[in-house]
Parts: structure tokens; C-alpha cells; sequence
């Protein structure tokens, strides 16, 4: 399996498309994160998942994390 499949979240497995071509559509632009958040999840994904990109329920959750940890 290629490591540059995504056949779902690195954090849940839900199944959800990035759309790299089309950024405006990504999941990550229905979200709007203050830039310590951002900063927080980007580290917590690029650290703990080895992607950037996360479904919209995980940067949720994230986004509440960073919250908590701020
Ligand atoms: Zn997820």
C-alpha cells in the first residue's frame, strides 16, 4: 500500500476526501481556526499522523484540544 494513499483519516479511518486540487472545498477550509489552534493541530497531525491532512470531526476535536491546552 502506497504511503501516499489516503483511504481515510491517519486519526479515526473515517473515510473523507481531501481535496488537493481544490482547497477551497477541503474539509479544512469549513473549519476556522485561530492561528495557535492551527499551529497546534498541524503539529499534532504532522507529529503523531505523518499527514497535514485530518477529517473535518478530527480538527474538530483538535480545535476543542487546543482549546483546553491553551
Ligand atoms: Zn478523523
Amino acid at each position: 500500500m502506497s504511503k501516499h494513499a489516503m483511504e481515510g483519516c491517519p486519526r479515526c479511518g473515517q473515510l473523507f476526501t481531501c481535496k488537493l486540487n481544490a482547497s477551497l472545498k477541503c474539509d479544512c477550509n469549513q473549519i476556522v481556526l485561530t492561528p495557535s489552534e492551527m499551529q497546534y493541530i498541524r503539529d499534532i497531525s504532522t507529529m503523531d499522523y505523518d499527514s497535514g491532512c485530518l477529517c473535518l470531526n478530527c480538527l474538530q476535536d483538535l480545535q476543542q484540544e487546543a482549546r483546553a491546552f491553551a
